[in-house]
């Protein structure tokens, strides 16, 4: 342990300041670091500000706590000392109660004035982590201080109230800033989509006289977060029409959105776009885009980019090429992936091992799936979380072990949620056991009485049983109870770069008639193919999903699909999205369409992919 050198520094020799300095910028290890730190201490240049700060800034980055000793033996840090240390403290949620110690010993006890540096740090730290009275009480000393109308200082406040969800603060900071500049409006921008109010974000955004990529980048990916993509999309349009190229972190979020709305056209078009714009490839972009091949059904697609670039030292992109095999039922694939990935020594995080769950869940390979979730513990140290668990119960479910998978959520050392019961109840429903999925039921209902999917899937249980009594009853208790809104079935399919919605019965398409036509002469093919229309649900979609008095031939999905079929040549893919679950009919008729019109079909229902092909859904219908 080195003493530190503090007091009665004696001068320095210019030639020990010329053969030193250079050093510093040479440290490689925090073991340079000290040996230079011992020699700035034998020649006196400790207390030299140009050598003090370049070694605490180094430090900085290798040992908090050691820079944080050097500051304190310093003899008289000047203030480029003192901002260095409030900034390294503030950018780590840990140590930013630091960041205003020092920050408060600068104001107090040094005799030095803070600058507009001096305030950007300390408020950057209290968003990083402090609470609103700390960041009050700088943002009074500013005021003090007269910096308040400082650009810089202006910025870092809009941006500490973000941080902290006070839109109302930082709008106010923004509309009295006497000095305003593009980062300004960019971080005002922030503010509004951090709190997800998109329509404060878009008028501000569509006010700007000039905007960068970052202004493009943040409205954008404030959409995607709110589950606007078609939104999104067309903001990453309009930034390409006037001429503004994306970077890497706007392409993420377009290509998000395409994977949401499964827009193959549009994401081959990006994926394309980044090869011609040479935009450099990195680990985010590239799981981005194997993930949106992967949810738009084109997994051969996505195996072959993933195997293409060599950026994968970080786990992003192994993650999605393993959830993209699993969610294509590939399971044997999904743990190739991770047996390579362990051999390229990347570790894995929680969510790979989510996929992995998922994967062997999807291929009923329950041993597996306990060995890896065991693996998980014992060679990784994760901790099972609750998504875990929940991967565990689908899998245990999905193989019919409904005794095993209670057992494991009560053996949980976390409270298992409504979310986990609902995957149980779920698997009660598939395997008809009426008793369970009865007793769940009223678990689930005692946790949260007005739980939607609970009582749809009960009273599923029953219909499908027969005991429609029963069914109707708890339809009309959960009616007088509830007073949510009935979310309309609405399905979309991209034609060309352009979607086509249809809402339950809509009729409001231009090809409507041609549309209606096609679907009476479909249900008479499927039928003379042995389709049968699932009656047995009938009431729980009526109940929960689509409209009282619609009949089944004219959900959502049944006219996207039926649309995609006219508009598109023989043999290419349908690729649907549907705001809500599939219903058993539809899933059986998709069965049936894929088989008669010899066509692949994907759906991506709110809670699961189905990948149809000649008469089977790759779910193996479990949903
Ligand atoms: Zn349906
Ligand atoms: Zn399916």
């Amino acid at each position: 342990m080195i003493r530190f050198y503090t007091t009665s520094a004696k001068p320095f020799h210019s030639d020990h300041y010329y053969r030193l300095v250079p050093l510093i910028d040479s440290c490689k290890s925090m073991q340079q670091i000290k040996q230079t730190h011992a020699q700035l201490i034998t020649t006196a240049l400790i207390s030299h500000p140009v050598s003090a700060n370049k070694l605490l800034k180094l430090a900085a980055c290798a040992s908090l706590s050691y820079a944080h000793k050097l500051f304190d033996q310093i003899p008289e840090p000047d203030l480029f000392i003192y901002n260095t240390m409030i900034k390294a403290h503030s950018l780590s949620p840990h140590s930013c109660h630091n960041s205003l110690v020092v920050f408060r010993s600068l104001t107090r006890h040094s005799g030095l004035s803070p600058n507009r540096y001096s305030f950007v740090f300390a408020f950057g730290a209290c968003g990083n982590g402090l609470g609103v009275q700390e960041g009050e009480q700088v943002h009074v000393h500013a005021v003090k201080v007269g910096l308040v109308n400082n650009v810089f200082v202006v910025n870092a406040l809009i941006g500490m109230y973000g941080k902290w969800r006070l839109v109302e603060e930082s709008q106010k900071v923004f509309q009295w800033a006497v000095d305003r500049d593009l980062y300004s409006w960019n971080t005002m921008i922030a503010a509004y989509v951090g709190s997800g109010k998109m329509s404060q974000a878009k008028e501000l955004f569509d006010g700007m006289q000039e905007r960068d990529v970052v202004s493009w980048s943040t409205i954008i990916a404030g959409y995607v977060q709110v589950g606007c993509f078609m939104e999104a999309l067309e903001f990453f349009h309009k930034m390409l029409q006037i001429g503004s190229k994306p970077n890497a972190y706007t392409l993420v979020s377009a290509l998000v959105a395409c994977s949401n709305l499964v827009a193959l056209d549009q994401g081959k078009w990006i994926h394309a776009y980044i090869g011609r714009a040479e935009i450099k490839m990195n680990e985010r972009l590239l799981a981005s885009i194997v993930d949106m091949y992967a949810k738009c059904g084109e997994i051969e697609s996505a195996s072959r980019v993933f195997l293409e670039h060599k950026v994968k030292q970080k786990v992003w992109p192994w993650n999605a090429m393993i959830g993209g095999f699993a969610m294509h039922g590939k399971p044997d694939e999904a743990i190739n992936v991770f047996e390579q990935m362990k051999a390229e020594k990347v570790s894995p995080n929680k969510v790979t091992f989510i996929a992995l769950l998922n994967a062997c869940s999807h291929g009923y390979m329950v041993e597996e799936g306990k060995l890896y979730f065991r693996l998980m513990v014992s060679d990784y140290a994760i901790a099972p979380e609750i998504e875990h668990y929940g991967c565990m119960v689908d899998l245990l479910g999905r193989a019919g072990l409904l005794e095993e998978a209670e057992d494991m959520i009560s053996s949980m050392p976390v409270a298992p949620d409504v979310a986990i019961w609902g995957a149980l109840l779920n698997a009660c429903r598939i395997y008809k056991d009426m008793e369970r999925g009865y007793r769940i039921g009223k678990i689930i209902k005692d946790m949260d009485p007005n739980h939607i999917g609970c009582h749809v899937l009960l009273s599923n249980i029953y219909s499908t049983s027969g005991r429609w009594n029963e069914a109707r009853m708890l339809r009309e208790k959960n009616e007088i109870s509830s007073d949510r809104k009935k979310i309309p079935g609405c399905s979309s399919i991209e034609l060309k770069g352009t979607f086509h919605q249809f809402l339950v019965g809509d009729r409001s398409h231009p090809q409507s008639r041609e549309i209606y036509s096609f679907l009476d002469e479909m249900t008479i093919k499927l039928k003379s193919a042995g389709y049968v229309p699932e009656l047995g649900e009938l009431l729980h979609d009526i109940y929960d999903e689509e409209d009282k008095e619609t009949a089944l031939s004219v959900h959502s999905e049944k006219l996207a699909i039926a649309f995609g079929l006219m508009n598109t040549a023989h043999g290419t893919p349908i690729r649907i999205v549907k705001n809500l679950r599939v219903c058993g009919d539809c899933h059986q008729a998709t069965k049936f369409i894929s088989k008669v019109y010899n066509r692949v079909i994907i759906v991506r229902d709110r809670t699961r992919y189905h990948h149809f092909k000649d008469g089977f859904c790759s779910c193996k219908d479990y949903w």
